[in-house]
């Protein structure tokens, strides 16, 4: 059985480390943080089950999370088939990861990273082995999201790049090929644009999110509006990619306000935190933020 280390058990490794096992491999899901890593596992247990009640799984809840294990350190990356970075968008903690990656690995083990702004082409280099990193960019939630972005940095090989189309396809998911590295890939800067626009006009008292989420379901075909994205995928996720994007070049892809910042400050994570652009309830329901003036 193969296995993968999953790097970074919050929102998008949790993820990550479900779709794997769902797939049949043997995964290692590392944090630093114990509380991130009890709470991977409740979450994972809770999606199985709800995938379970709607027959969407091959195998038994019991089965599929048996095949996950957790650690505190990346000692089991020298004997993963595949790694797959989710730790904290920050460059400097990530090529840290990467470097220790790098010595741990297998030297036939690629080394993915789910970044969503930084070029991977900036991580190979913390590596002796440039050719084996490559970007996998998941969506979120990614047990229900069909979308990965497969990304090639500069010096990533052929083979590396079509293994990471291959071990995409194995887990029920579908590629799209992003061949040049550029900060944020492809639908990480068209959402952008559209999401910088989206606080623009919320932070200028022109609409509502509830209002721009609703326009953007009916006018556009949208599955869900700009604001609700960013909710479940975590303003302070939002906060740290506007940050990276604005280091790299990209500022005008970013928001000219503070709104996020400040939400950031004020504990308005979004669904994880209970409140965001919208309050939810403790069982997850949606209701207006009606006191964000
Ligand atoms: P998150 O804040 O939910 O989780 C990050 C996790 O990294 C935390 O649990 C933290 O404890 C852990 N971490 C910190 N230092 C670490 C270390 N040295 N080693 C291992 N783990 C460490 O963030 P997230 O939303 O899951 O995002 C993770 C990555 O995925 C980021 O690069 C982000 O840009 C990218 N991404 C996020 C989304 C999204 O919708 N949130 C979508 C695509 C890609």
């Amino acid at each position: 059985m193969k296995s993968v280390l999953v790097t970074g058990a919050g929102f998008m490794g949790t993820g990550i480390a479900q779709v794997c096992a769902q797939a049949g491999y043997r995964v290692h899901l590392m944090d630093v943080n114990q509380g991130a890593l009890d709470k991977a596992i409740s979450t994972i247990q809770r999606s199985l089950s709800r995938l379970a009640a709607k027959g969407m799984l091959k195998e038994s809840p019991e089965a599929i999370l048996g095949l996950i294990t957790t650690n505190r350190d990346l000692g089991s990356a020298t004997k993963a088939d595949w790694v797959i970075e989710a730790a904290l968008e920050i460059e400097d903690l990530k090529r840290e990861i990467f470097q220790e990656l790098d010595r741990l690995a297998p030297a036939t083990t690629p080394l993915a990273t789910n970044t969503s702004t930084i070029p991977i082409t900036h991580l190979a280099q913390a590596t002796k082995h440039p050719e084996r990193v490559l970007g996998l960019h998941f969506f979120g939630p990614v047990p229900l999201m069909g979308l990965v972005e497969v990304v090639k940095g500069e010096k990533t090989s052929a083979d590396a790049f079509e293994r990471g189309i291959a071990f995409v396809r194995s887990l029920g998911k579908t590629p799209v090929r992003v061949n040049k590295d550029i900060p944020g890939f492809v639908m990480n800067r068209v959402f952008s644009a559209a999401f910088r626009e989206a606080t623009d006009l919320v932070a200028d008292g022109v609409a509502t999110p509830e209002d721009i989420d609703i326009g953007m379901k009916l006018g556009y075909g949208w599955n869900a509006g700009p604001f609700e994205i960013a909710d479940n995928a975590g303003l302070d996720t939002f906060l740290l990619v506007g940050q990276s994007l604005k280091a790299l070049g990209d500022e005008y892809l970013v928001s000219r306000s503070d709104l996020i910042q400040r939400m950031v400050k004020e504990g308005r994570l979004g669904r994880k935190a209970g409140k965001g652009f919208y309050n939810y309830t403790p069982e997850g329901k949606r209701t207006p933020w009606s006191d964000k003036a």
